[in-house]
């Protein structure tokens, strides 16, 4: 009773697997999945202003302004379901988000207790996001390393997939440099905190999940 919540976040590149393993562990420990990229998407299918404002950096590949994705986050976190704590997946990604993060744990009694770094070369990247097919519901598969039962078809609930505009070659190669300019320098602000650890991202998904929980449970 009354254990503090624990806040695992997942940095990576995109296509790293952020979303994937979030998903997996989140439910082996108990834990809300909390991605900034979902909320954005379920936001922009319900028109929201938020939604509408999201699309255009979406779009273009480039991130949503941070005081806006803040607010996001601090609504979400502080939500009764996520009481027990969250795997954030997709945020912080500029060290502005990262120290307002800290902040906003500190006021919720936590903080940051573990980073796993899932590690990725570019060319593997480009490859697993121009294969990548998304459920509406968040599932996440790939074309041929992972793909529904029925082409096309989510496996949980039977309905379409289809692959996020923003996975375009043109965008995806946008993104990854967003990512190394932007979202980088979070490697060193979590190392020098002593929460970083690093996880080779190219292995299968299954052999990732398991030393993600290793380190987790650890
Ligand atoms: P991120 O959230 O970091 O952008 P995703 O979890 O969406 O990454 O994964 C990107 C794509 O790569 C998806 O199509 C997913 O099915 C696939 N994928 C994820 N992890 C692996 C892995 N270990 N090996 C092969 N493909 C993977
Ligand atoms: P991926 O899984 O490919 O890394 P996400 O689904 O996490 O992509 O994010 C998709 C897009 O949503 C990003 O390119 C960006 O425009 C926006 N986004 C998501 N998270 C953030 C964030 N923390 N800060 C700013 N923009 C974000």
């Amino acid at each position: 009773m009354n254990e503090r919540a624990t806040y695992i976040v997942m940095l990576g590149p995109p296509g790293a697997g952020k979303g994937t393993q979030a998903k997996v562990i989140a439910e082996e420990l108990g834990l809300m999945h909390v991605s900034t990229g979902d909320l954005f998407r379920e936001n922009l299918s319900r028109e929201t202003e938020l939604g509408k404002l999201a699309a255009s950096y979406m779009n273009a590949g480039e991130l949503v302004p941070d005081d806006v994705t803040i607010a996001m986050v601090e609504e979400r976190l502080g939500r009764e379901d996520c009481v027990k704590g969250a795997i954030l997946d997709g945020f912080p990604r500029t060290p502005a988000q990262a120290e307002a993060l800290d902040e906003l744990l500190t006021r919720l009694g936590g903080k940051v207790d573990l980073v796993p770094f899932i590690k990725v070369p570019n060319e593997v990247l480009i490859e697993r996001l121009s294969g990548r097919w998304m459920s509406r519901s968040g599932r996440v598969y790939h074309a041929l390393y992972n793909p529904p039962k029925v082409k096309w078809l989510d496996d949980e609930d039977g309905s379409e997939l289809y692959q996020r505009d923003d996975d375009k070659p043109e965008t995806v190669a946008h993104r990854i440099n967003v990512y190394y300019e932007q979202t980088s320098p979070l490697i060193d602000y979590y190392q020098k905190a002593g929460t970083l650890v690093e996880i080779d991202g190219t292995q299968d998904i299954e052999v990732v999940t398991k030393d993600l929980l290793k380190v987790a449970k650890a």
